[in-house]
């Protein structure tokens, strides 16, 4: 069997939980990079840019570059880039709005006939204002983008609304499914595959959903790992369908996988 060269990470749930680093998380890396592993983080949160990550990540003691941070606002802020796109509707945040302005795209919240994405992301102070404007602008032939369709996100001490939440509520209006960007969707395995020249056999995707992460990986072909940190726990594995390859209880039991040697 080929040997695994690249281990991709999910943030929430996987190496923190709001600001709190989650245990063997920091050595876990470390160990690994010491053993010649790639290292790439990819998270579905589409509200702040690489750089907000990078920093995050600084302050809870994990070193890591910018190229090896890899979100849903900045993928993106790629796809459309290729596409050639030159203006984009966006409901979402100040990270989105970033990512989409530094990849050369020029972002709009009004309806203007020149707009040829529209693309939605967790935007807290989303309205009706803004769902009308976006509907507007997909009646007149913009394509509708989601960077991710995550159900809720966890906050320190609750459960919130995500950011396909508010996706849903422009598809249900419009009655036309949106192309996704984040997790599940493979356009951000490809990207960082693509980035480490390594292929499916050679990576594998650490994540704490089923839905996404896990599911993500298996569409790829690749390996998948579950960590129970985050929202995932043993029960729910066994009631649902899609299976990882390995279950782990906390992220440096990761070290002592045969494979990852
Ligand atoms: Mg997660």
């Amino acid at each position: 069997m080929e040997s695994i060269k690249l281990v991709i990470f999910d943030l929430d749930g996987v190496i923190y939980r709001g600001n709190s680093l989650l245990p063997g998380a920091k050595e876990t890396i470390e160990k690994l990079r010491m053993r010649g592993k790639y290292i790439a983080f990819l998270t579905n949160n589409s509200t702040r840019t690489r750089y907000q990550y990078k920093r995050k990540l600084s302050r809870l003691g994990i070193k890591a570059r910018i190229e090896e941070i890899f979100t849903s606002a900045w993928g993106t802020a790629n796809f459309l880039k290729n596409k050639g796109a030159r203006k984009a509707l966006v409901i979402g945040e100040d990270g989105l709005k970033k990512e989409l302005k530094w990849a050369g795209i020029e972002v709009t919240s009004l309806p203007q006939n020149d707009v040829d994405f529209v693309v939605v992301g967790l935007d807290r102070r989303f309205n009706y204002k803004k769902l009308c404007n976006a509907f507007e602008a997909v009646k007149k032939g913009a394509k509708f983008i989601a960077t991710n369709m995550d159900y809720t996100f966890p906050l320190e001490d609750k459960i919130v609304p995500g950011g396909g939440a508010i996706v849903a509520s422009l598809r249900w209006a419009l009655n036309m499914e949106p192309i996704v960007i984040g997790k599940p969707s493979p356009f951000l395995l490809e990207y960082i595959m693509n980035q480490y020249c390594v292929d499916k056999e050679q990576a594998v995707i650490v994540g704490d959903r089923l839905d996404t992460d896990i599911e993500m990986g298996k569409r790829a072909g690749m390996k998948t790992v579950l960590v129970l940190t985050g929202v995932t726990s043993r029960e729910e594995v066994e009631r649902q369908a899609i299976k990882p390859d390995e279950i782990i209880e906390q992220l440096d039991d990761l070290l002592d996988l045969e494979w990852l040697k």
